[in-house]
C-alpha cells in the first residue's frame, strides 16, 4: 500500500509531479503514461487517493470508468 504523501498519482493530481494531462474533471485526471509501450497509452485515476483498487469508492470507480470511456472515444484513431 502507498501512502498519500508517497503516491505518484496524488503528486500528479496536485501538480507536484509533471504529467501530460489530457483531461480533468472534478473527480478524475487522464494523462499520458510516460513509460508507455504504445503511443497514446492513457491512464485515468481518481483525484481522491486510494491505496489500492479495493479502497476506491463506488462513485470514484464509476467516475474513472466514465472518463476512460470518454477518453477512448476522443482518442480513437488519434494514435495509430
Ligand atoms: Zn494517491
Amino acid at each position: 500500500m502507498t501512502s498519500e504523501t508517497a503516491c505518484e498519482f496524488c503528486a500528479i493530481v496536485t501538480g507536484r509531479l509533471h504529467a501530460e494531462i489530457l483531461f480533468e474533471d472534478e473527480s478524475t485526471v487522464a494523462f499520458l503514461d510516460n513509460t508507455a509501450v504504445m503511443e497514446g497509452h492513457t491512464l485515468v485515476i481518481p483525484k481522491v487517493h486510494a491505496a489500492d483498487i479495493w479502497a476506491i469508492s463506488e462513485d470514484d470507480a464509476a467516475a474513472v470508468m466514465r472518463t476512460a470511456h470518454r477518453m477512448a472515444a476522443l482518442l480513437d484513431g488519434v494514435f495509430t
